[in-house]
């Protein structure tokens, strides 16, 4: 089923209720990144070419239900204007007469941005008579917030049941191009797991051994598959409750043609502090100081050789803790490559989850990866294969 889109209505002088993600990151009292802000922007500037008028709705931290006045939307109000280049309009109440005057009142083409949804504990309850609410604030409900989609909310699915409903333009992008990658992938197809723990990518890892062709693990659940291997991984972060899941992991990956690659070079300190003391050594000269902290160069080298091999790349999580210097080298010598290639017109490269964005960024790859998903929870659901409701209510 194909997923209706602004252009299959008549948009003029029509009120376009539009759910966006705009929970952007707060530091010190300001912004500190406004990616959030800037993918909605084609959505609005569609709904304004066409004559129509933008209602936006979007969730902002958790405030749980209650108004706490470091959650109001009102404080992005001057970056969006900023990136809009015109002035966008507040209403510090989300439902109910006055909003719907606000709205009768709105010129064809303006902007008016309503409080946090998540102020309503009916929001992330899915309740209808808040749906019901939502609903009279526009004649269209278009959802631009593949980000919130993995969560069946009032905002996201509850409203959309009852208004026409579409994709908005970033949401149409991130589903085409995820869709594309594990659905229709241009093969060999690379998956590259990396981040802490395996017990919060179990399901991810299970969906994708099917998929892919080569599987690339790194980060600190490597170690895990290390240690079940029967390596000593010293003092590094292992979920040893795992290991039978791990060897369970590596026999599925044989079964289906899935060639896994795990780290055979890493570095290694004995704290976890930036600038340190490290060596690069054997995975099989661990000694017991010695605390695992990214993949090292050698192996950097086979990943890099992987990446040339391949057409497609779906990336997430980090290849070591790269917070620190220097335990982010193995994750920016490979994000690199992979944009290089990218960049060369021999790779399609796809990354998602919030520190996989961060990493991206702080190596510069982002830029030129074919697709960087600003969603987290909602990306990871979509890599273990799952449903997401607020993509599946506008089918
Ligand atoms: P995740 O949210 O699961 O993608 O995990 C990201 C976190 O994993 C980052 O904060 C990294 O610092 C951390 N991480 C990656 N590799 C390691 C490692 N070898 N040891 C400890 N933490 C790691």
């Amino acid at each position: 089923m194909v997923i209706k889109t602004l252009n299959d209505y008549n948009i003029a002088n029509k009120k376009i209720l539009v759910r966006v993600d705009l929970n952007v990151p707060i530091e010190n009292g300001k912004i500190s990144d406004t990616s959030r802000l800037i993918s909605v922007i084609p959505t609005i500037e569609t709904i304004q070419a066409l004559g129509g008028k933008t209602i936006l709705i979007s969730h902002f931290g958790r405030p749980n239900g209650l108004y706490k006045e470091e959650l109001s939307l009102k404080q992005v109000i001057p970056d969006l204007e900023k990136l809009l280049n015109c002035p966008v309009k507040f209403s510090s109440e989300l439902i109910g007469e006055n909003v719907i005057k606000k709205i009768v009142n709105l010129e064809s083409s303006e902007v008016l941005l309503l409080e946090n949804t998540r102020f309503f504990a009916e929001e992330e309850n899915n309740e209808e008579s808040f749906s019901k609410e939502l609903s009279k604030l526009g004649d269209i409900f278009c959802n631009d917030a593949f980000s919130a989609s993995h969560r069946a909310h009032a905002s996201t699915v509850g409203v959309s049941k009852l208004l026409p409903n579409c994709a908005g333009q970033l949401m149409k992008k991130e589903i085409d191009t995820l869709a594309n990658v594990l659905k229709n992938p241009q093969k060999p197809l690379t998956a590259v797991i990396g981040g802490a723990k395996i017990s919060t990518k179990l399901d991810l890892l299970l969906n994708l051994i099917k998929k892919v062709d080569f599987l690339v693990i790194g980060g600190g659940m490597a170690n895990t598959f290390l240690f079940a291997k029967g390596l000593q991984i010293g003092n590094s972060l292992c979920e040893e409750n795992l290991k039978e899941t791990s060897l369970r992991i590596i026999s599925a990956c044989n079964d289906n043609n899935c060639e896994i690659i795990l780290p055979h070079d890493v570095v290694v300190a004995s704290e976890f502090v930036a600038n340190t003391n490290y060596n690069v050594k054997s995975v099989l000269d661990i000694n017991n100081k010695d605390m695992i902290l990214d993949i090292g160069p050698s192996t950097c080298d086979k990943i890099n050789e992987i990446f040339s091999m391949s057409k497609t790349i779906i990336w997430n999580g980090p290849m070591g803790a790269f917070e620190l210097e220097p335990f982010d080298k193995g994750t920016i010598q490979t994000s690199v490559y992979a944009s290089k290639l990218t960049k060369n017109g021999k790779l399609i490269s796809v990354a998602g989850g919030g520190d996989t964005v961060s990493a991206l960024k702080k190596s510069g790859a982002e830029k030129d990866f074919t697709y960087v998903s600003l969603a987290g929870g909602a990306f990871l659901e979509w890599m273990e294969g799952k449903k997401l409701p607020g993509v599946e209510c506008l089918l």
